[in-house]
């Protein structure tokens, strides 16, 4: 494909994605991918290109479903081995190919996960608002797991068994 030049424009389903869809209230939404294969002036193969779309993750501050713009950007050289990969220039990540093997998908969900926010909420949250300091509610929010809780459930087992 490196050789031809060749160009990829897809669609691939946010539930085709099993790590990035785990972060996301729902596998709803689409990302829009484009990629370019090319041989550089060092004869290395490369693959280039961006992943663009929006996701569905959990307003942090009402709990309701906030829209998520979600990219990626791949500057990637293809490397037949870890030895290979190590000798790349720095500006490529390496693509490992092993056989037919591809993980391309993967590489590119890996990039759309670092751009995920660390905590999603709507830019205006009407409920929120209402409350004031929104940051510290966002702290404080009931859906994270009170480590304690884990502790006593622990501890429950232990006594029973
Ligand atoms: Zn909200």
């Amino acid at each position: 494909m490196a050789e031809r030049e060749a160009k990829i424009e897809g669609v691939a389903e946010v539930s085709a994605m099993p790590r990035l869809n785990s972060l996301l209230a729902n596998g709803d939404g689409k990302i829009h991918v484009s990629l370019s294969f090319a041989v550089d002036e060092q004869r290395l193969r490369t693959v280039s290109g961006s992943a663009s779309g929006t996701v569905t993750q959990t307003c942090q501050r009402c709990l309701e479903p906030v829209p998520v713009d979600v990219e990626a950007e791949v500057n990637l050289a293809v490397a037949l081995n870890e030895e290979q990969a190590k000798n790349l220039p720095r500006y490529y990540d390496p693509l490992i190919v092993e056989a037919e093997d591809i993980e391309l998908l993967s590489l590119i969900e890996d990039e759309l996960i670092l751009s995920l926010p660390l905590v999603a909420y709507h830019e205006d949250c009407e409920i929120q608002t209402s409350f004031g300091d929104a940051d510290e509610a966002a702290r404080t929010q009931e859906t994270k797991p009170n480590p304690f809780s884990v502790l006593a459930q622990l501890k429950e087992k232990a006594d029973k068994s």
